[in-house]
């Protein structure tokens, strides 16, 4: 990356040696209205059929639209589902579907409103039996059937205390046969099947922009390859559809069921070697690995030897395009020293504002290319929320004078002057914006974000992107920041 005298950081992607990319969510694009709708259908009548919950969870998923959202953390054990400031505060909560007061937050959580598994999860953005947080697209419609098992647990003897182990266990074993990403089943998980089957409902193709795009970082010789978790017959499939038949034209290298975010942990790589797959299980271990080839599993130690080998440089320098924050850009930021572009849909949806030097803002150009229809109703809806707000800031109502009423405050002795969740007892022309754990992340991770992987295609190959590192670090969004940005 490049640094002038303002502070300001760049990037250019004809400073790196090789570029990778993410499937999911990333260079496919799902039609979020259907695939949501699909996953959460099938989660609730499992759960319904499977494990006898209540029928009442199989209304469709459109009825709560309001309580999907991107970046909650389900805290278990209180059942309750929290959106956290980078700095670990609690900026808005529910129990089960219920929305919390602000004494509410409170009583259960402290005068500051601090969440004490803040550190842990920041640090090392593990799941465990204490909470989870929803941040992809393959699992926030669960955390909507979570919110009103809650709600209906809380109805029986015992309620929410008395059976959270019980029912986590049985939503996460459920939710796992979903999407299972065991490789050896002899046909793909139903969910699977219904978007390879029937693809026009679930997935966008590359427009030819993008295609063009894509061929290009071939053709100025970049080592360009495919790293997915997701199985190899089901990204295959996939990327056919999407890429057109000659997909693997596409690619130096494609890297299937790579397990991430392990394949970035991975210290020895005899723990997790690369394997061949020949259509239906993998065969040989794979020492050396080819141009041309796929492969499925493996670790990035491997795999860097192979691009030390191919670039024939000591330290190619790596960009890798993703969607996800714990599979993708926090890995390459821990364990690598990959450069990101971050694939965020909420800039779009949260009404991107034009960057000053306003390039790849281009819907309507007069040769026909970089059209787009952006999302859906449905999609926008299932997307934003008028309950959690931004999924980039949210705002605190600080009161002007620090007299606490009952509602500002359980605890009247603390001298700290308190953020408030609810801005109707308080001084709504004064709020304090504050940045989300999720932003926080970003910042600090990434190094540049953008809606979509096919507003690349816009820029011109040469185009210096300014980083999330430079000192006005809101720079780092492409073609626009989200309306909703703090300092
Ligand atoms: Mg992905």
């Amino acid at each position: 990356m490049n640094s002038s005298e303002n502070g300001s950081v760049f990037m250019n992607i004809q400073g790196f040696d090789c570029v990778g990319f993410d499937l999911d969510h990333t260079l496919c694009k799902y039609k979020l209205d259907n695939f949501f709708s699909l996953v959460y259908d099938y989660f609730a009548k499992t759960l319904v059929e499977n494990k006898g919950y209540d029928k009442r969870i199989l209304q469709p998923l459109k009825t709560h639209k309001d309580f999907c959202v991107k970046g909650l953390v389900w805290d278990i054990r209180h059942g309750d589902f929290l959106k956290l400031s980078d700095a670990g505060v609690i900026l808005r909560a529910s129990h089960g579907s219920r929305l919390l007061s602000y004494a509410e937050i409170q009583q259960k959580y402290g005068a500051e409103r601090l969440w004490q598994h803040f550190h842990c999860l920041e640090e090392t953005l593990e799941q465990c039996e204490l909470y989870r947080y929803y941040e992809n697209y393959f699992d926030m419609p669960s955390m909507v059937v979570g919110a009103q098992l809650v709600d209906l647990e809380e109805e029986k003897p015992g309620g929410w205390s008395a059976s959270w182990e019980r029912v986590t266990n049985d939503m996460l074993q459920e939710f796992r046969k979903l999407f299972s990403s065991h490789l050896y089943q002899e046909k793909l998980p139903a969910i699977l099947t219904d978007c390879t089957k029937h693809p026009t409902q679930y997935v966008e193709r590359c427009s030819p922009h993008l295609k063009e795009w894509l061929k290009g970082l071939r053709g100025e010789r970049k080592v360009v390859f495919l790293l997915t978790s997701s199985q190899s017959d089901f990204a295959s499939d996939l990327t056919e559809y999407i890429l057109g038949a000659d997909w693997k034209d596409y690619f130096d290298i494609n890297l299937h069921y790579a397990r991430k975010p392990g394949f970035f942990k991975i210290k020895d790589p005899s723990e997790r070697p690369f394997f061949k797959f020949d259509d239906v299980e993998k065969t040989e271990e794979v020492t050396e690995l080819e141009t041309g080839q796929c492969y499925i599993e493996g670790n990035a130690k491997k795999f860097n030897e192979y691009l030390q080998k191919v670039t024939g440089k000591q330290q190619p320098k790596v960009l890798y395009f993703g969607d996800s924050m714990r599979s993708d850009i926090h890995p390459c930021s821990t364990h690598g020293k990959w450069q990101t572009v971050f694939v965020l849909e909420e800039m779009e949806v949260e009404e991107l504002v034009p960057n000053e030097t306003s390039v790849g803002m281009a819907t309507d150009q007069s040769d026909g290319r970089n059209t787009r229809t952006g999302p859906s109703k449905l999609e926008r809806e299932f997307l934003l929320s008028n309950q959690w707000g931004s999924f980039f800031t949210d705002e605190l109502h600080v009161p002007i004078n620090s007299k606490h009423t009952e509602e500002d405050s359980v605890d009247s002795t603390s001298s700290v002057t308190k953020p408030c969740s609810n801005p109707s007892s308080v001084d709504s022309a004064n709020p304090t914006v504050l940045n989300t754990f999720w932003t926080g992340l970003m910042k600090k991770h990434a190094t540049i974000a953008v809606p979509r992987i096919d507003y690349m295609s816009d820029f011109p190959t040469d185009y210096n992107f300014e980083t999330f590192k430079s000192s006005d670090w809101r720079k780092g969004y492409h073609p626009g920041k989200p309306k909703n940005t703090a300092p």
